[in-house]
């Protein structure tokens, strides 16, 4: 028997979400975001799968729109952070991407390139000022855009801090600064809207919508999973017990015997750890599923194991071969993710290469 960790990647739920943002603001086209290696999930399965179906992909690297295209992945491909540098252009005007444009730099090169780009997407920073020009400059990179000749069309768009809390109300401003900024350039299309943004904010109709983390089936929102999110988890990370013994009460386990058994009770060891991306930081008690049971982590999670529990009271016929979910089926990553600190996005995206990809 080799290793037994598999993540199972769900096409099929991933198609699904992309449908479910798609009938939430059906006058507008989606991007499929795929970048980072679709989350996690292998941009160019997931990229082939939605290929019939997704109006474009976005990714951040001219290297992963090269990966799709090499995958004959022939619908328009977008670079959400533009070129890094000039000499990307050349292959952008020759592969057909889409870029943003938040700088000179990627300004002036294109300008200077003479060849042609569909579209190019001024990027207006709206308040996160982390990318994007300001609304006094936006409408001259546009007008220069267009009056280059050698751009079939410019869209403005922006990105959203805090879309993920609903109680603050920085989306509503920055809506309002792209809306104003939109009125002083006159008649252009819009792209705003992240998951968070698709799912539960007001948004202009029309336009492009870039859903990332939903097409995963994974939730944006602190407060809700996924699943109660109406979306459909596309991973599950699972693996077998590979070890069984019994400790008493007092006993401590694992690195930094940091754990200590509060009574009497049986002990797993599973194969998986951070070695494959199962968090280092997850805490005692991150839920986890063996037979369909209710389980928790019990012991620091070391490179290739991590050891557990049954949640409540002790069952003692737990054996070598049990099945374990870690994430996915049954376990939302949402959770995993708040007992380890950290997001959904990061556990999946991390996830290393060593644990079997399955596709169905
Ligand atoms: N648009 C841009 C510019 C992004 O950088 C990202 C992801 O970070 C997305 C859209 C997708 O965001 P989400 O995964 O929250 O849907």
């Amino acid at each position: 028997m080799s290793r037994p960790l598999t993540a199972t990647v769900d096409l099929e739920a991933i198609l699904s979400n992309y449908r479910y943002a798609k009938k939430l603001h059906p006058k507008c086209h989606a991007f499929a975001v795929v970048k980072s290696d679709a989350y996690g999930h292998g941009a160019v399965r997931v990229a082939q799968y939605l290929a019939d179906e997704a109006d474009a992909f976005a990714v951040a690297t001219i290297e992963e729109a090269l990966e799709l295209r090499a995958a004959q992945i022939k619908k328009p491909i977008m670079l959400l952070e533009g070129v890094f540098e000039p000499s990307e252009w050349e292959i952008c005007a020759e592969q057909g991407f889409w870029a943003a444009i938040e700088n000179t730099m990627q300004l002036e090169s294109l300008l200077a390139l003479g060849k042609s780009i569909e579209k190019v997407f001024v990027k207006l920073d709206s308040g996160m000022h982390r990318l994007g020009v300001t609304q006094e400059i936006a409408p001259e990179f546009v007008e220069s855009l267009r009056d280059s000749g050698l751009v079939g069309e410019v869209l403005l768009m922006t990105h959203f801090a805090c879309a993920d809390d609903l109680s603050d109300m920085t989306t509503m401003e920055q809506l309002a600064y792209f809306e104003q900024t939109r009125q002083l350039i006159g008649d252009i299309q819009a792209s705003v809207a992240n998951s968070a943004a698709i799912m539960k904010w007001n948004i202009p109709e029309g336009g492009w919508i870039r859903p990332g983390i939903m097409l995963y089936g994974i939730s944006p929102f602190a407060e809700v999973s996924g699943v109660e999110l109406g979306l459909k988890p596309a991973m599950t990370l699972s693996s077998k017990v590979i070890s069984v013994r019994h400790i008493k009460a007092g006993d401590q386990v694992g690195y930094g015997l940091s754990y200590q058994a509060p009574e009497d009770h049986q002990l797993v060891t599973i194969a998986a750890g951070y070695g494959d991306g199962y968090p280092r930081s997850a805490d005692h008690g991150t839920p986890l599923l063996i037979n369909g049971n209710a389980a928790e982590l019990a012991g620091r999670v070391s490179m290739d194991m991590i050891t557990a529990k049954l949640a409540g009271s002790d069952c003692t016929n737990l054996a070598i071969g049990d099945e374990v979910v870690l994430w996915g089926n049954g376990v939302p990553v949402e959770h995993v993710a708040h007992c380890s600190k950290t997001i959904g996005y990061e556990l999946v995206t991390r996830m290393t290469s060593r644990p079997i990809r399955i596709y169905r």
